[in-house]
């Protein structure tokens, strides 16, 4: 019998290699790798600066954090989101708005921005969920009327687009996770891209315990640098280990989302021809890295959800409950909101396993499966 997990990370001899070496050059904490994987990134996503950091959650604390959010603000985003999106609006002092979804993309329901908007509002959070980019332009018009910053959480979307265009690259603020459930991994680790030179000076600080000089200019300089800190900072400084697998990492990223999409393909196929089930739809103005594979169990279907996930598990076939909705746990029940899509996407759909490595075999089996659970 197959035993498939959700997702392995697309790892090899490569990184390895890279890792090895920083480790023998002596400096393993954010240095001259760091400043590499920064500048890759950003020509990869058409951002002029990206900041590494320690992960999406720290990198979207710090975007917020330089970009004025504190507290008695607001900041407007789905609940339809892992919950570090709203745990960095609240780690910042401000408060985090949920608005409902569009069932049919998972993200952020435009229409319900505005009235979601009161003289608190600072920012807005579209979250690009499970990388199916949201629709940034009409975001954009609603940010541009009432003076509001947007902070794209891209946790999921690096290599997927809007419009023609690499998410990262639409001159927002943008935060991306490289944590191993997402396309690309260096372990932990995040990135802030953006193309305000001064917002970018102040990720570097921010990250680096507001201090004023890097360790690198220190290194490089020929003469003593007293640091001085104008700001109080954190320390979300990415190891150059970390980063020289981001690295390697950015080389396959290109091989991992065409195998991503090819394995969406065959399931969009074969999973469609299933009453009981609905595939995921590609907003026209989208280009999907398929970070995750979803589908939503219909009224019709024989078996609850939790079911399927616990027949497919027993046959060896894992799986994740679909998206949750932050406003139903416990530490956000003082964030009253009512969010009828939200909820029910969120307790209809499963995620199921995508990955570089899963091969037709295996995929067929997991096919197989829910088609046998779902006769
Ligand atoms: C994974 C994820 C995060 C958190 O990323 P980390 O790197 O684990 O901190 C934030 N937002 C969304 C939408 C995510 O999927």
């Amino acid at each position: 019998m197959f035993k498939i997990p959700i997702t392995k990370p697309f790892l090899g001899e490569e990184e390895k290699q890279l890792v090895s070496l920083v480790i023998d050059s002596g400096w393993v904490s954010q240095g001259p790798r760091v400043a590499e994987f920064e500048e890759a990134f950003a020509a990869y996503v058409g951002a002029k600066y990206a900041v590494a950091t320690t992960s999406c959650t720290t990198a979207l604390h710090a975007a917020l954090s330089v970009s004025g959010i504190g507290p008695g603000d607001e900041v407007i985003l789905p609940s339809l989101s892992f919950i570090a999106s709203a745990n960095s609006i609240v780690h910042c002092g401000a408060t985090p708005v949920f608005v409902d979804i569009n069932s049919e993309t998972c993200n952020i329901d435009v229409t319900r921005i505005e009235p979601a908007i009161t003289e608190k509002t600072k920012a807005i959070m579209p979250v690009h969920q499970m990388g199916l980019a949201a629709d940034i332009d009409a975001v954009r018009i609603i940010a541009e009327k009432h003076s509001l910053k947007i902070i794209e959480d891209a946790a999921c979307a690096v290599g997927s687009e809007y419009k023609g265009k690499r998410i990262g690259g639409h001159g927002n603020i943008a935060c991306f996770s490289f944590h191993p459930r997402k396309i690309i991994t260096t372990g932990e680790g995040g990135m802030v891209t953006t193309d305000d030179p001064a917002v970018a000076e102040r990720l570097r600080r921010f990250r680096h315990h507001g201090m004023s000089v890097s360790d690198i200019e220190r290194h490089i300089a020929n003469r003593i640098i007293i640091e001085t800190y104008p700001e109080i900072g954190y320390n979300y400084r990415m190891t150059d280990m970390q980063a020289a697998m981001g690295i390697e990492q950015m080389r396959k990223l290109p091989f991992i989302v065409e195998k991503r999409k090819q394995i969406a393909g065959i399931y969009d196929n074969e999973l469609s021809k299933i009453p009981h089930i609905k595939v995921p739809k590609v907003s026209s103005y989208a280009f999907h890295n398929y970070q995750s594979y979803w589908i939503e169990l219909l009224d019709s279907s024989p078996v609850r959800r939790d079911m399927l996930m616990m027949k497919l598990l027993e046959k060896g076939v894992t799986t994740r409950r679909g998206i949750m909705a932050i406003h139903m746990e416990k530490s956000y029940s003082r964030y009253k909101a009512s969010l009828p899509e939200t909820e029910r996407i969120s307790a209809r759909t499963l995620l199921l396993p995508i990955y570089p490595t899963l091969t037709e075999d295996e995929q067929g089996y997991v096919i197989h499966c829910i088609k046998e659970i779902l006769k």
